[in-house]
């Protein structure tokens, strides 16, 4: 495999872009190399600078879910492009997508539309503050909620990639306002509420964490840990935000929420990534009380030049478009497919692995034992995974370069795309093994 024009264009990234990337993981940092520069991308393949193909098992860290490159998609996109490509102003498209949420989301009543999930995650947090006029935010080790100065502590994400405990440029006063446990700790919880329920004015929570890689919000007694959240919360006069900016039309076609969100309703969510189909796009949304309280009717300021825009809209919609239950049916049948795959290299090799799931989601952990928490996360064995991602790059097959994110197929990952994996995966899973 050549490499030489991607080595080229990493040294050149390096010299005017810090660590020659926009995005940390990206860099390969964490398990060394050369990242491949992108020129192009198809269905569920992405091709190099050097014409190298690889079978894409990050799909753009969420949101091609339809495949790179979709036809309705970019078709969508096309068209949007020739009629305007922002208008600062209200667009038809932004009423149809949040619509689209709002129908697929029982406890989204009114939307509002940002770049990224970040933006979402932030904006949301400021709504919460407002509403209940306090200054504390929970969140859970392990959880990545972008990189929101007030939730960057123990994140999950690059943060966990690059072992951060947060983020330098941090305020005293912000981290001050930031609480973190760990996750699925109802006693830490409940204890901390105990002591200080007055104070916060919301928990915020990855509707199933996917940043540490997939770690599903467990029952015990027949609740689960989401819904014991909201309880909790509520009983305090505190808000629960559920992010599923990840999690959001990937894990089901209603989210994490359509999948747990029995007898019990966050106040907030956020959304990103799949509602985009792959141009900037984020959403917060919610109860209509909450979000009535954003400007210009409320007190609580919020804006964006680009916000709302017509391409990222318009590719939203065509990627909604294309989401029906056969979509999630396809998906869940890669998903399960590749699952078993995996499972089976690594038994033979004798790869200790343990492959957890969320709907539609997984990650593989390569430890034995269940993963529960952020520290059970990183009990796991990092240099076995950075063999194998790339035993399976240099087979043909892009992973994400962190044993800390989940794997993203796409409803173009079909019998033959998951045999082009099979036939890598053996050797792969024998390199994991020779420690
Ligand atoms: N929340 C979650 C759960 C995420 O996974 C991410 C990104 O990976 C974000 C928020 C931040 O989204 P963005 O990268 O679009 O800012």
């Amino acid at each position: 495999m050549t490499t030489a024009l991607s080595e080229e264009l990493f040294a050149r990234a390096r010299r005017v872009i810090p660590s020659g990337v926009n995005s940390p993981v990206r860099a390969f940092g964490s398990v060394g190399g050369t990242p491949p520069f992108l020129t192009s991308a198809k269905g569920a393949l992405l091709t190099d600078a050097d014409g190298t193909e690889y079978v894409d098992l990050v799909g753009s860290w969420g949101p091609m879910i339809l495949g790179h490159a979709h036809e309705g998609v970019v078709e969508a996109v096309r068209e949007a492009a020739g009629r305007g490509l922002s208008f600062g102003a209200p667009q038809p498209g932004e009423v149809s997508l949040a619509e689209e949420v709002v129908a697929r989301i029982a406890p989204v009543e009114r939307l509002r539309l940002v770049n990224s999930g970040t933006e979402a995650t932030m904006s949301a947090l400021r709504v919460a503050r407002a509403a209940t006029d306090r200054d504390v935010v929970v969140k859970f080790a392990g959880c990545y909620h972008g990189h929101v100065d007030a939730l960057l502590a123990e994140a999950g994400s690059g943060v966990a990639t690059f072992a951060m405990p947060g983020s330098a440029g941090v305020t005293a006063a912000t981290a001050r306002d930031t609480v973190v446990l760990p996750y699925g700790d109802r006693a830490a919880v409940q204890a901390l509420f105990a002591g200080r329920g007055g104070e916060i004015a919301a928990v915020i929570t990855e509707a199933a964490p996917a940043n540490m890689g997939v770690v599903p919000p467990l029952d015990e007694d027949g609740i689960g840990f989401n819904r014991f959240l909201a309880e909790t919360a509520h009983a305090a006069g505190a808000l629960l935000i559920s992010d599923e900016v990840l999690t959001g039309f990937r894990a089901s076609r209603e989210g994490y929420f359509g999948i747990d969100g029995d007898g019990w309703a966050p106040d907030l969510l956020t959304f990103g990534k799949v509602i985009g189909g792959g141009l900037p796009v984020g959403a917060f949304g919610g109860r209509a009380d909450l979000m009535d309280l954003l400007a210009p009717a409320g007190p609580v300021y919020q804006a964006g030049t680009l916000s709302g825009n017509p391409l990222a809209t318009a590719a939203g919609l065509a990627t909604f478009a294309g989401l029906d239950e056969e979509a999630y049916r396809t998906l869940g049948r890669a998903s399960l497919a590749l699952q078993q795959m995996v499972a089976e290299a690594f038994t033979a090799a004798g790869v200790p692995h343990v492959i957890q799931t969320a709907g539609t989601l997984f990650s593989v952990f390569f430890r034995d034992e269940p993963v529960r928490t952020y520290e059970d996360a990183k009990a796991q064995d990092t240099a076995a995974f950075t063999r194998f991602f790339h035993a399976m790059l240099e087979g043909g097959v892009y992973l994400p370069p962190s044993a800390f994110e989940a794997w993203f197929v796409s409803t173009a990952h079909d019998e033959r795309i998951l045999d082009r994996i099979g036939a890598v995966l053996p050797a792969a899973a024998q390199a994991a093994a020779r420690g």
